[in-house]
């Protein structure tokens, strides 16, 4: 039976969300065709002769794109049974449904994907199957890459000497320990995380190193829930591959509770750790559940300097609760800690996503804000009660689409907002503090953040780069 499995972007990767299901279901004995509409065109032929037909959501992104995917698929092909699965999947069942999607995957994906592909081939499903969401604890499969376009079609990382390397892409765990309000890992997995056994997480990087990769990214929601793991996994591939490097993301709290595994990872090749700050002011990380305070990003920050390792930060710095000031003391906080040249300009424009499910939603400081659910957006409305932050978010968020067109670097991307901010605050802007003197951090040639709600330019050139416009 023909199997079409189909990404629609993931962060610039080569998707370790077609590769996996991939080794499942042919090892079950399905044809199975991936398509990677982030760098390839859509060719009617895959839709048309695939009996089953997977997509997967992994982010608001990647559901977005959907859309237009699922639709030109059920106009191609009625009869296909087409199944969502990823992380986007089950808090968006209902949208997904009235698009024509017949079945919905969550959790743990490889082993119900497999369970469905068997079932209609066995003529048991129905033209809608329930909702599953797995936590099973799954023996891995070395991911199956045949079929995707080659590494170098992906994200490049550049080096600090602006070297650029090709980039593989691979997870060495799936969920998280924690409950932060805002996150989309929390609804499906509810502090519920799940390990890839080492011995696969380890093939999948031989694999990867044979086609061209020089740095891995481990895209763990947090590489430290399971720190044992993580450790003997990095120690394993520097072992096998010393001139690998590699970047993992991990929260604040984990930065400061194993701190002592922080020159393993240096030893090991790790060149940057993504970590989620989210805000620098308590109130509003106490909102969130985010378990750390801004001193403790501060104390991050400094142990990451101290053993020489980069700190990419991320940040949602635009919900009901910031104010002009508080803008403006992130900005200086970021100067002050000598991390402008770390931060892709995207976090200083993003703006709270509330999707259906969020943990956010049961806050009363929410609730007093909360607007429709937008299905265009796929989340609920917001709008801020100062209208000065509105437009705020407005300039900046046109300073840095206005910036990633015309290539213009970090620094002066950061500068811009700087003075836009303080404009806005009615004061002068004092100077920026001087660059420190240390190389340029490394950072990936896609910036994008998963939580990222999409500009309409950005929307618009996915869709063109898969002919689906
Ligand atoms: S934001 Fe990070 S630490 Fe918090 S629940 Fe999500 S993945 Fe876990």
């Amino acid at each position: 039976m023909k199997v079409l499995l189909v990404s629609t972007y993931d962060l610039g990767h080569q998707p370790f969300g077609l590769a996996s299901p991939a080794a499942w279901l042919k090892q079950a004995g399905a044809d199975v065709r991936c398509l990677d509409l982030a760098v390839e065109e859509f060719g009617e032929d895959a839709a048309v002769d695939a009996r089953m037909v997977a997509i997967h959501v992994p982010m608001h992104t990647a559901t977005r794109l959907a859309e237009t995917i699922i639709r030109r698929i059920r106009e191609l092909n009625p009869a296909a049974h087409i199944c969502c699965f990823g992380l986007y999947a089950p808090a968006n069942a209902d949208w997904l449904r009235k698009l024509g999607v017949n079945s919905i995957v969550g959790g743990e994906f490889e082993g119900p994907l497999t369970g469905l592909y068997r079932r209609l081939d066995g003529g048991e499903v129905g033209s809608h199957e329930a909702v599953h969401i797995s936590f099973d604890k799954q023996v891995f499969l070395r991911p199956d890459r045949r079929g995707l376009p080659p590494l170098d079609r992906y994200v490049r990382l550049i080096r600090s000497d602006d070297r650029r390397g090709v980039v593989g892409y691979t997870e060495a765990s799936r969920g998280c320990k924690h409950h932060c309000r805002h996150c989309p890992v929390v609804p499906v997995y509810d502090g519920r995380f799940r390990i890839v056994q080492r011995r696969v997480v380890m093939a999948d990087i031989r694999h990867l190193v044979a086609q061209g990769a020089e740095h891995i990214t481990f895209g763990d929601p947090d590489f430290f829930n399971g720190p044992g793991h993580a450790v003997a996994t990095v120690r394993e591939l520097h072992a096998e591959f010393p001139e690998l490097t590699y970047d993992v993301t991990i929260k604040i709290e984990h930065l400061l509770a194993h701190a002592g595994r922080l020159p393993v990872l240096k030893e090991t090749g790790c060149l940057f750790v993504t970590t989620a700050v989210e805000s620098v002011e308590d109130r509003i990380l106490a909102l969130l559940d985010k378990g750390h305070v801004r001193a403790d990003f501060v104390q991050a920050a400094s142990l990451c300097r101290q053993y020489g390792i980069d700190l990419s930060p991320t940040f949602i710095p635009f919900t009901p609760w910031t104010t002009i000031r508080g803008y403006v003391d992130l900005l200086a906080t970021v100067d002050q800690l000598g991390l402008v040249d770390s931060l892709s300009p995207i976090q200083l424009a993003i703006r709270l996503l509330v999707p259906r499910g969020s943990r956010l939603r049961d806050l009363e400081e929410w609730q007093e804000h909360e607007g429709p659910f937008d299905e265009a957006a796929l989340s609920y409305g917001w709008v801020h009660p100062d209208p000065s932050v509105e437009g705020l978010y407005a300039t900046v968020r046109d300073i840095v689409a206005n910036s990633e067109e015309a290539g213009i670097g970090r620094r002066a991307v950061f500068s811009a907002i700087w003075q836009a901010a303080h404009d806005a605050l009615g004061r002068r802007a004092p100077p920026l503090t001087a660059p420190h003197h240390r190389p340029r951090p490394p950072y990936m040639s896609e910036a994008w953040y998963c939580c990222a709600e999409p500009t309409d330019h950005q929307l618009a050139r996915l869709r063109g780069d898969s002919g689906l416009t």
